[in-house]
């Protein structure tokens, strides 16, 4: 079958291989690629074609080769040091530490790429959730795929917040407006017409009559055929990369900034260290430079970048399995920290699948029946089913629901239940149309529609021209207080007349006591006149028809949430376009409005200055009636007070407030395609529950990284102190550079990054979070970390000592295990910031134990094997050491028993007075 023309192939550029797109008629394109503009292609010619061109996509960014990876990971500061420090001993002709330095960077190059690699996998695998999604016609049939499966000749259909798939040749426009801003750099929407274009030579942003892979429907709806699909789209050709999968974190800045802190310490006490050397002690130049390295090997914590890496993609895993996909990873860190979040209501708080329940019109409240949006229901006054034949204005009325619906309905055959593509306020208008007898066929078929306003969020409404009887009948549905504005009669009993202020008050009061019932309100208006190009001019002089209820459940997970943000000091306000009377109803409901609170609306909103809405907001939990910039104006507002920010979005209009916030959460399922790539956030399941498991998460994270600082400061300082003192002594070194390395890499290196998965610690809800210094280590850090270096300190040099005048190695080996059994018992106390060990469940990390079993039989072996005492210059131990050296380590376990006791203490005693 010819898709292509055969000379498309022959063209090179891509300018002229569209040329025969947008230069034919649009019906000519659909002939030309064999395809039907109703029925679109058949299922059967689908599978011929993406065998032939490929899936439609482009080439991802190909992730970093494993020797790639493996180069960075020399690539830090504390490893130039460390290497620095094995060509000096190197060239001192210590060869055997100098292996050893050497063999222990590799080992900690050779863990970090496994651990990046892994990294890098997690992320990939996660990126492939966050597919894009097309609307096809096949078969006949409206389907919505996957944008990898789009095949050129599919019938493409296309409305607001939806990404282009492919290159296309535009059949139906409904007012599309489209930003090509990532094609052509062009950030005004440009208005697309079916139309064709004579100009040969027109380029990319001439094509008014094509759509381009890779930009976006702005407004508007339309129709499209696809003309290229994959790298033989524009941007295809463009692109030879996408974006790189983005590494660097703020929390890895801050722990770049420590790195950075470390090394001014450690060399200056290098410094020191070398001149109390050369001056004070009885070293000879060789033993002073020895002491220097083995000053720089202890007081770099070697494996903090590996953890780091580890903890960041473990939590990244973690919050995709509560359905929370994870974009950019700097969101790890805002989620942890968040103190608001702005939630939208319709969608998060709702399920944003409404159906009219009351319609008000002719001064009559009828109640309509039925479930979700199945079709079938019926319209009752005082609880009997009407004959929808003797009330004409309950059919006008859906008639112009209908008229005003773009969305979709479709029998899901698998599931049985009926599905709607597009607006929710539209599909309900819709079921109320087929429930009174309008099937979308006498709709849109048989009164075509010829023009549109398409609904906008400022402007409220939805207007629509379709062609009844050869007259032209303007269709408007909107939020009842703008309608009502525009209208200057009213329809009663099938008869219009002048509206009076009577009138006007009694619709205005049956809107507010639906709105009090937490109902969204939408006005029904029309005109029939001649219209000769619709714009929002000829949006007045209407005739009133009536009101809709729609009812929009409340998601049930929403109440346990609440109380969760509530118990964590995180701040929940509602956002919503809707009446401020139904916002408050719903926001009351689930208990994001209390007593107290206030509710701001646009109004309000325009009133205020940047900083007098900023003074407002700690009393505001709902904002009704708001348009996408003042979404915008509000997280200003929240970061002008300095908190941070999460808010959630799934519209176009959206992208901007999504982009400024700390952190932005798009909706997965009813979210634009638009807003999950404005977004750091995507809610898999657009539960607003899932946004509280993540903050848990990112807590979580933070806490482990707390506890892995800990353990690696806590040795580093004990080390530095060892070393220091032992000089001031008069003492010969008690550890070796080589041993320090055993010690802070092969022990360090399994415990801390088993330390780093430790569980979520339970109850991270339950109080509120304080974000940590720059630096992350806090007061009671500090305190904990000098005691246990000080018990360290000191039980080894007491050790040391006691068996200095016999054999040196014998007490060398005595003081390198006397470390290593702290680092043992450490990790155990470290598990937990306040709880003391015997309140621990010691199998709970089973990472733990397994790294615990592996690092005592390395270090066993060690001591006991020929090649263990050639290179770490060590001796056996016998039974006696061992047991003093495991009795003495306990000093560790004692202190920090003792501060934690001290700080359950104080604590109870405050919770007392
Ligand atoms: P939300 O934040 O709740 O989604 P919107 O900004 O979408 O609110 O809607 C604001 C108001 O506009 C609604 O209260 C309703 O009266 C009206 N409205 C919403 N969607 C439509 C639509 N598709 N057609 C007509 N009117 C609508
Ligand atoms: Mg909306």
């Amino acid at each position: 079958m010819p898709i292509k023309p055969d000379n498309r192939e022959s063209e090179d550029t891509h300018i002229n291989s569209n040329e025969l797109w947008h230069n034919k008629a649009a019906e000519k394109v659909v002939v030309d690629l064999g395809s039907n503009s109703d029925s679109g292609l058949s299922n059967d010619e689908v599978k011929l074609r993406l065998d032939h061109y490929g899936p439609n996509k482009l080439p991802e960014a190909k992730p970093d080769t494993l020797i790639k990876i493996f180069f960075r990971q020399f690539k830090s500061p504390l490893i130039y040091l460390l290497l620095a420090a094995g060509v000096v001993v190197l060239l001192l002709d210590e060869f055997i530490d100098a292996g050893i330095i050497f063999f222990v960077l590799l080992f900690n190059a050779v863990a970090g790429t496994i651990q990046a690699g892994r990294a890098q996998n997690t992320l990939q695998a996660l990126r492939k959730f966050a597919k894009t999604q097309a609307s096809v016609i096949r078969g006949g049939k409206e389907m919505i795929i996957s944008d990898e499966e789009v095949a050129p000749g599919d019938i493409i259909l296309l409305q607001e917040g939806e990404k282009i798939p492919a290159d296309a040749r535009i059949l139906l426009s409904h007012n599309l407006r489209v930003s090509e801003a990532a094609l052509t750099g062009e950030s005004d929407p440009i208005g697309k017409f079916s139309d064709s274009i004579d100009n040969p030579k027109a380029g990319t942003a001439d094509q008014r009559n094509m759509l381009f892979k890779g930009s976006h429907v702005v407004a508007g709806t339309g129709k499209a055929v696809v003309v290229a699909t994959g790298l033989d789209t524009v941007i295809g050709k463009i692109s030879e990369e996408m974006s790189e999968i983005e590494s660097e974190v703020p929390l890895q800045s801050d722990i770049k900034y420590l790195s950075r802190i470390i090394i001014v310490v450690v060399l200056s006490i290098s410094a020191i260290i070398f001149s109390l050397g050369f001056f004070v002690g009885q070293f000879d130049t060789t033993e002073i430079f020895m002491l220097a390295v083995a000053v720089v090997v202890s007081a770099i914590p070697e494996g903090l970048p590996i953890v780091m890496t580890l903890l960041l993609a473990t939590g990244v895993w973690r919050m995709s399995k509560r359905n929370v996909l994870v974009k950019r990873l700097q969101a790890v860190e805002a989620l942890g920290e968040a103190q608001v979040i702005a939630v939208d209501k319709t969608g998060t708080i709702t399920r944003n699948e409404l159906i009219v329940e009351y319609v008000y019109t002719n001064s009559t409240m009828f109640s309509v029946t039925g479930s979700g949006y199945e079709i079938d229901g019926d319209i009752l006054l005082d609880d009997e089913a009407i004959d929808i034949d003797e009330h004409p204005e309950i059919k006008t009325l859906a008639q112009i629901g209908g008229f005003c619906s773009n969305a979709r309905l479709s029998f899901d055959e698998e599931s049985e239940i009926w599905k709607v593509a597009g607006d929710p306020t539209e599909a309900a208008m819709e079921v109320l149309a087929e429930k009174i007898g309008f099937s979308k066929y006498d709709l849109h078929e048989k009164y075509p529609q010829t023009d549109e306003i398409p609904f906008d969020a400022k402007l409220k409404y939805h207007a629509v021209v379709h062609e009844v009887n050869n007259t032209q009948f303007l269709a408007v549905a909107g939020a009842p207080e703008v309608i009502l504005a525009k209208c200057s009669r009213i329809s009663e009993g099938g008869n219009l007349r002048d509206i009076t202020d009577q009138d006007r008050q009694e619709i205005t009061e049956q809107f507010s006591s639906m709105s009090k019932r937490a109902l969204r309100v939408i006005a029904l208006a029309k005109k029939q006149t001649v219209i000769d190009e619709l714009n929002t001019d000829s949006i007045d002089q209407l005739t009133f028809v009536g009101l809709l209820g729609m009812k929009d459940d409340i998601r049930q997970e929403v109440a346990t949430a609440m109380v969760d943000a509530k118990d964590a000091g995180i701040r929940v306000v509602m956002i919503t376009g809707d009446h401020r009377i139904t916002a408050e109803a719903i926001a009351k409901e689930v208990g994001i409005f209390r007593d107290g609170d206030t509710v701001l609306t646009d109004e309000d909103i325009e009133d205020l200055s940047d900083e007098g809405l900023a003074e407002r907001l700690d009393k505001v939990t709902v904002f009704a009636r708001i348009t996408p910039e003042h979404k915008f104006r509000i997280v200003s507002a929240y970061k002008l007070r300095g908190e941070i920010v999460a808010m959630t979005g799934d519209g176009v209009n959206d992208a901007l407030s999504l982009v400024s916030a700390d952190l932005g959460v798009a909706m997965g399922k009813s979210g634009t395609e638009v807003a999950k790539e404005a977004s750091d956030l995507i809610l898999l399941d657009d539960n607003f529950g899932s946004i509280i498991s993540a903050v848990e998460e990112g807590r979580s994270i933070y806490k482990n990284i707390k506890k892995v600082l800990l353990y690696l400061f806590s040795t580093s300082l004990g080390e530095l102190m060892i070393i220091i003192a032992a000089i001031l002594l008069g003492y010969p070194l008690p550890v070796l550079a080589a041993q320090l390395l055993w010690l802070n890499l092969v022990t360090d290196g399994f415990l801390d990054a088993a330390l780093a998965m430790e569980k979520k610690e339970p109850g991270l809800l339950k109080e509120k979070f304080v974000k940590p210094k720059k630096w992350i280590i806090d007061g009671y850090m500090t305190q904990r970390m000098l005691l246990m270096s000080t018990a360290m300190a000191i039980t080894t040099l007491v050790l040391f000592s006691s068996y200095i005048d016999g054999d040196y190695v014998k007490a060398t080996t005595i003081a390198l295990t006397t470390m290593v059994v702290f680092q043992w018992y450490k990790v155990i106390t470290c598990r937990s910031e306040h709880k003391s060990i015997f309140q621990m469940d010691p199998f709970s990390n089973k990472y733990l134990v397994v790294a615990l079993a592996i690092v005592i039989t390395l270090h066993i072996g060690a001591l006991y094997t020929p090649v263990g005492q050639f290179l770490l210059r060590v001796e056996p131990l016998s039974l006696r050491d061992w047991a003093i050296i495991l009795v003495a380590s306990l000093s560790t376990i004692v202190v920090d028993e003792l501060r934690k006791w001290a700080y359950r203490r104080s604590k109870a005693k405050a919770a007392v007075a």
